[in-house]
């Protein structure tokens, strides 16, 4: 049995970064990003005006003013603001030369054909060239996933297409004599497969792209029959079940008898010790216990790291410092335990009721995990300690 710290080295030694193509912008979202990119243009690209308005010289304030032109948005303006005039601006448009401020519309008054300003606030109201960024400035490095803001910079940058890695094909196999799929109905003893939508969920959350394969009986024929589908239809395969102690745990045998090459097979870690790490050439195989929070979360600690380097993402989740609201305490202490949390509105982490690796439905509130580490009974209340959100 390993370490976690030694899994993760172990799975992230393989990691060896994908191609790049390009994507249409439109196709870009949840994607991993494969190059730097840089602005062509200074943002804004010229000094704009931040409201509806007038345009003049904040010298003119007081007096009374004469219109000479309005400057609707994309409309480049005609003539330069002198002493005594103003330019009616719609927000977005080009400031004139000549003015450095705009009033807004709502604080001036129309008499006689003259603008009169009634209100003073001492705003320039306009958002100058380059203040955001400047042409030629990084603004989105290389491995960020695709969020609607990064598609917004890509847009205004001009990125269409936009090269982001290849998406591994990760392939999923449930084993299990017991399980169907969650569209049949259960006799008594039968399971409804719930590991293989929620792992093929997890896969598209990282980025990747995930192929169903199926039921395998717990035989270590048809393991292997589904196996032998699942290795050429994918880049990775994740497994779930069939890899603890019982007489009917085939997997890892399977696994070998297929050629992979098993790293470890172990890890002391809870949920999820008997986790399996497997390599065939440029195959990866991750054979995970079947209970639905260990497969979750080794998916998340594991899995999703390694797809995401894979594609050169580095941030993986969000990780923050709270303080825990109530003393928790466990008995065994040989293993990494992880737990579900909830981080509250108050900023407190708050533990919630779980019942083992089988009661996924407590990860339906949790928005974070924590970790007991090996040889620690308990966290005491105000500790602050680390949150992995998921
Ligand atoms: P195993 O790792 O095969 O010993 O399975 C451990 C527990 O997880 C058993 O109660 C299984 O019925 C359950 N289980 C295994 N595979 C799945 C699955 N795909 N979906 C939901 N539960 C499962
Ligand atoms: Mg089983």
């Amino acid at each position: 049995m390993i370490g976690f710290d030694k899994a993760f080295e172990t799975v992230m030694s393989f990691a060896k970064r994908v191609e790049s193509e390009n994507v249409s912008l439109s196709q870009a979202n949840g994607r991993i990003l494969y190059k730097d990119i840089f602005s062509d243009r200074d943002m804004p690209p010229f000094d704009k005006s931040a409201m509806d308005g007038y345009a003049c010289k904040s010298s003119d304030l007081n007096k009374p003013l004469r219109n000479i032109e309005t400057i609707p948005a994309g409309y480049k303006p005609k003539k330069s603001v002198g002493q005594g005039e103003c330019s009616k601006i719609m927000t977005g448009a080009m400031v004139p030369q000549g003015a450095d401020c705009v009033v807004m519309v709502e604080h001036i008054k129309e008499e006689k054909e003259l603008v009169h300003i009634v209100k003073q606030t001492g705003l320039s109201n306009i958002c100058y060239k380059g203040e955001d960024i400047t042409q030629g400035d990084k603004v989105l490095h290389a491995g960020v996933q695709i969020t609607p803001a990064v598609i917004a910079v890509l847009a205004s940058v001009g990125c269409d297409p936009v090269p982001v890695a290849k998406r591994p094909v990760v392939g999923v196999l449930a084993t299990g004599t017991e399980l169907v799929e969650p569209s049949q109905s259960p006799n008594a003893v039968q399971i409804r497969n719930s590991n293989s939508y929620q792992l093929c969920a997890q896969i598209e959350r990282a980025g990747c792209m995930a192929r169903y394969f199926g039921i395998a009986e717990d035989t270590p024929e048809h393991i292997d029959r589904m196996l032998k589908k699942a290795l050429a239809g994918s880049d990775i395969v994740l497994l779930s079940g069939g890899v603890s102690m019982g007489d009917f745990d085939f997997v890892p045998e399977v696994l070998q008898r297929n050629g992979v090459d098993l790293k470890f097979e172990k890890v002391a870690i809870k949920p999820g010790k008997p986790t399996v790490f497997g390599v065939k050439g440029d195959k990866y195989f991750f054979g995970m216990p079947g209970n639905p929070v260990s497969t979750f979360i080794l998916f998340e600690l594991l899995v999703r790291p390694f797809l995401l380097s894979l594609m050169g993402g580095q941030d993986c989740h969000m990780r923050l410092k709270a303080k825990i609201k109530e003393t928790i305490k466990r008995k065994k202490t040989e293993r990494l335990e992880f737990i579900p949390i909830e981080l509250s509105n108050d900023g407190f982490v708050k533990r919630l009721e779980y019942h083992g690796s089988a009661h996924i439905h407590a990860y339906v509130k949790a928005n974070g995990i924590i970790a007991f580490p090996i040889g620690e009974k308990e966290i005491s209340a105000g500790t602050e300690i680390e949150v992995l959100l998921i």
